[in-house]
């Protein structure tokens, strides 16, 4: 597949030492582009619309009808006609005859003759005949009511322009209309403007089902005791978290033991995903029962992936039971790096699969309040918590950076950016920063 397929066995370990830029590493953006060049948009599916929420839309969604589909008032008033009242005031009102009352939800039964006029309520149909709604406050209507007389008649404050709070069908929308474009994104208003239409299902970009799998001999599940030697599997969970925020359906397989065995019956359980996501075993020092399966069961580059955390990754893909060929991403197993690999790479194949095509998150410019130090020429994403603050975005690590510190990521709502060619980066300088949360404490 490429030439750093590190395949065999027992392959030399480097040692990097200070400062080194080791040759063989690829870049951010190499990784990136061979990640991604192996995912497509997946299929389409029809589903009720209150489950399409996130997805991206698969149709054009054209209009059945006209919105609203009748003139209707847009206040609470008299429907007449305007040549009866021109010339409308207080010292020269106009007195109509009432002939009857519509409600929203109700037709009109009268027509609007001269020298008369229907009472109407906000979204009921504008009768024949009338042209104009005069609200209320411009008519004696208040005034009637408070001395009980009956509201057989009303007189006229106000010679209100012609059309006045009168909605034309078709405002919102005319029949017929492209109203949604294929490949939006559906949200709240959509969903709304879809029910406006009189649609309950719609064909939407189907969820990636990711598979999960952590490996490694030290781990136990939460929820189970813990014995000597062993720690808890932080990985999937995270991960998985990670996948349904991305969008994604997480299918979590367990804990494979670093065994031959296991790690390979695990790997058949992935049949029917579209993403099998693994964690640990992958890095230059490892015992090899990963990558070996791995290699038995698909074909795998191993890669040296030049940013701090996450190194070291994993990636190409699983041939299934049924034949078919899912790809595989192999995550660092230390819980920051499987993390900040997952954003990297994960989330943005996911975000493919999904029709999506913006960049996953939004990323601002602002100012550090703390160092960050970058020691061997790797771009290094430094865990921070963003706010704003005197008209800037203020970046603070959250403490200490080692790739095993997962309380420091769950500190933080970005992770600020050393490029490799800088040692470091000094409090007051400037950062980008990918935004992992957007909160209002951000955006004010
Ligand atoms: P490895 O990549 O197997 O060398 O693992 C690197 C570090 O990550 C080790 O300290 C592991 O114990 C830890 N680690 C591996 N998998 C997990 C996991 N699922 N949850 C938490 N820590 C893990
Ligand atoms: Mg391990």
């Amino acid at each position: 597949m490429s030439s750093h397929n590190h395949g065999s066995h027992h392959e030399p370990a480097h040692s990097h030492g200070h400062g080194h830029v080791d040759e063989d590493m690829l870049s951010v953006e190499q990784a990136y582009e061979r990640v991604m060049a192996r995912f497509q948009t997946l299929e389409f599916e029809e589903k009720a619309l209150l489950d399409c929420m996130g997805q991206v839309l698969a149709e054009d969604i054209k209009s059945p009808l006209a919105l609203p589909p009748l003139a209707n008032s847009g206040m609470d008033g008299y429907a007449l006609r305007h040549s009866d009242i021109v010339g409308a005031s207080h010292e020269n009102p106009k007195n109509l005859e009432v002939i009857g009352i519509v409600a929203a939800g109700h037709m009109p039964n009268r027509t609007v003759g001269p020298g008369t006029a229907i009472r109407i309520m906000t979204g009921a149909p504008i009768p024949d005949g009338a042209d104009t709604v005069v609200p209320f406050e411009e008519t004696d209507e208040v005034e009637r009511k408070r001395e009980g007389k009956p509201l057989d008649n009303v007189a006229v404050f106000a010679d209100m322009p012609t059309g006045c709070n009168v909605r034309p069908a078709g405002e919102d929308i005319s029949e017929g209309t492209l109203v949604l474009e294929r490949g939006i994104i559906v949200r709240a208003a959509e969903i709304g403007v879809i029910a406006s239409l009189g649609m309950d299902s719609i064909k939407v970009i189907r969820r990636p089902i990711v598979a999960v799998l952590a490996t490694g001999d030290e781990l136990e599940t939460a929820g189970t005791p813990l014995s000597d030697g062993k720690i808890y599997d932080s990985n999937s969970f995270s991960v998985a978290a990670s996948i349904a925020d991305a969008g994604g359906i997480p299918k979590i397989l367990g804990i494979a033991r670093d065994s031959l065995t296991d790690l390979t019956t695990k790997l058949e359980a992935t049949s029917g995903c579209d993403l099998v996501v693994t964690s640990a075993g992958v890095s230059k020092g490892d015992y090899d029962i990963v990558k070996d399966v791995l290699n038995q069961k698909g074909e795998m580059n191993f890669w040296s992936v030049r940013m701090r955390p996450a190194k070291p990754l994993a990636f190409g893909q699983l041939n299934d039971l049924e034949g078919r060929i899912i790809p595989l991403m192999g995550l660092p197993g230390n819980p920051v790096s499987a993390m900040v690999a997952f954003e990297m790479f994960a989330r943005p194949a996911i975000r493919i699969m999904l029709g999506k095509k913006e960049k996953p998150r939004p990323m601002v410019g602002g100012v550090l309040t703390g160092a960050i130090k970058n020691e061997d020429g790797r771009r290094v994403y430094a865990r921070v918590e963003v706010e704003f603050k005197d008209g800037e975005y203020r970046a603070t690590p959250t403490g200490p950076q080692g790739s095993n510190i997962l309380t420091s990521m769950s500190k933080a709502n970005g992770l600020a950016i050393c490029p490799e060619d800088l040692a470091g980066k000094d409090a007051g300088e400037q950062v980008q920063i990918i935004m992992l949360d957007w909160n209002e404490e951000v955006q004010i």
